[in-house]
């Protein structure tokens, strides 16, 4: 009943955003944006313990549950797997994952080469989400925009909720 679930969208602050690469690393991505650009995209890269992804952990922790990390004999690597509750969460940056909301925005540059990229990633997310859920698993997104400052507690109460007391929300 809480297929694609979704939790509050709102914001996700810019300033707060993880940077889990150095530019460095990444020269082709520095040579061809805008700083603007480049700091959305580096904060969205699908990396192992981004620091969204940690605030879902801890939260999930502190409440009690126990999980699985970044199980690759899943369909799409789930980021986070309650294997007891049948719930699998995928933590999303706003960016990659395409998120209808105001924190995505198309690059200027390039914009054959991230739109190929980027639907890429979204047929991916709705194939993995499809096969989770042909077997058995619920599967819910959070978005990195949900974890901002001000709305991370809402968002994480209501998870906590949703995998303690489904009925509930
Ligand atoms: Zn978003």
């Amino acid at each position: 009943m809480f297929r694609s679930w979704r939790l509050l969208q709102s914001t996700w602050s810019p300033t707060s955003r993880p940077c889990p690469e150095k530019p460095k690393k990444q020269p082709d991505l520095v040579d061809i944006v805008d700083k603007a650009t480049r700091s959305r995209m580096m904060s969205g890269i699908r990396g192992k313990n981004t620091k969204p992804e940690m605030i879902v952990r801890r939260a999930l922790h502190k409440a009690g549950f126990r999980y699985r990390l970044h199980v690759k004999d899943l369909p799409g690597n789930p980021d986070i797997v309650l294997p007891r509750y049948k719930i699998v969460i995928f933590v999303h940056g706003c960016f990659w994952h395409k998120h209808d909301c105001k924190y995505f925005k198309w690059p200027r540059t390039r914009p054959e080469f991230w739109k190929h990229k980027i639907e890429k990633n979204v047929e991916r997310d709705q194939a993995a989400s499809k096969q989770l859920e042909n077997t058995g698993w619920n599967v819910l997104t959070i978005w990195e925009c949900e974890l901002r400052k001000e709305n991370h507690l809402d968002t994480l109460g209501k998870l906590i909720l949703r995998i303690g007391c489904p009925d509930a929300i």
